[in-house]
């Protein structure tokens, strides 16, 4: 074909989903594997680029809806979650993924994050979590433990218990729940293609360093430990995995339910040329 792509059984590869625009994040930055393994996994599950959303907030990782060619959002600093809420309302038929980072997520997006939990539409959250604010050079973030002294606006530390995005997840009725780090790229791909597949809200935390102003989270990829398998539909025994985990273990389903999405009522769905008029209007 004239995409150079052949009618084969396997019509999309990971670059398929790729644009033209070149990622500008800092060599070495984590969220360049979280790109290509959303490329991953997004050929593994064969979905055509125009059957996929991917909605941002603002950040380093935010960027990432222009790096590929499905439909992108690039929206207003920790909106992501309802502007892609919305989003999967009115095309229900779209695949909706959501990405953005730790500062952008929990700290002004945060309420908007206990109510994605507590709903449960059928969206895909891509957190990368650098415990920073990066883009912003280097301040302390919710997920920034409290005696890193790294940021001259907290040079003695934040002295402020770090947000636990998986366990406030769970306690506000997310019923997909994961942790991957960005240097495991297959483990990565791999879950999310179950999250992806998962009809529901899924929660996946990515450990994604950033180099720049965290140097140390080079490290990560020695610290980090996979988590035993068969972890998943137990809530309970989820709830005191996560409050006794050190936030390191990575690469399973920390917890899996079974509680039906949130879907529109019938006769909500209006079809976009219906929208379209509206708005004309
Ligand atoms: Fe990545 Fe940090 Fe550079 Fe941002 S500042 S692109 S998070 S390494
Ligand atoms: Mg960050």
């Amino acid at each position: 074909s004239e995409s150079g792509r052949c009618a084969s059984q396997d019509p999309y590869d990971s670059d398929s989903y790729l644009s033209a625009v070149k990622p500008i994040w800092c060599p070495g930055c984590g969220d360049y594997s979280v790109l290509s393994s959303l490329t991953n996994a997004l050929a593994y599950l064969q979905l055509p680029p125009e059957q996929v959303a991917l909605v941002s907030g603002i950040g380093c990782s935010s960027r990432i809806p222009a790096y590929t060619n499905v439909y992108g959002f690039h929206g207003v600093h920790g909106r992501a979650l309802p502007v892609a809420t919305g989003l999967k309302l009115a095309r229900p038929d779209l695949t909706v993924l959501v990405a953005g980072g730790d500062g952008d997520g929990f700290s002004i997006g945060g309420n908007h994050f206990l109510h994605a939990c507590r709903r449960n539409v059928d969206l895909t959250y891509i957190i990368m979590d650098n415990q920073v604010y990066g883009m912003t050079k280097g301040q302390a973030s919710p997920t920034t433990a409290p005696d890193w002294k790294g940021s001259e606006l907290t040079p003695e530390g934040t002295g402020v218990n770090s947000f636990q995005p998986l366990v406030i997840a769970l306690a506000a009725g997310a019923n997909f729940i994961a942790r991957c780090f960005s240097g495991e790229p297959a483990n990565l791909a791999e879950i999310l293609v179950q999250a992806i597949q998962h009809p529901g809200f899924s929660v996946v935390q990515v450990l994604s360093p950033c180099v720049t102003f965290r140097p140390e989270q080079r490290q990560w990829k020695n610290l980090v430990r996979m988590a035993p398998e068969g972890l998943g539909t137990d809530i309970q025994a989820a709830t005191q995995r996560l409050m006794d985990d050190d936030g390191l273990t990575i690469g399973q389903v920390l917890y899996k339910g079974n509680r039906p999405p949130y879907r529109s009522r019938k006769g909500c769905e209006k079809k976009m040329s219906e929208l379209e008029m509206e708005f004309a209007l």
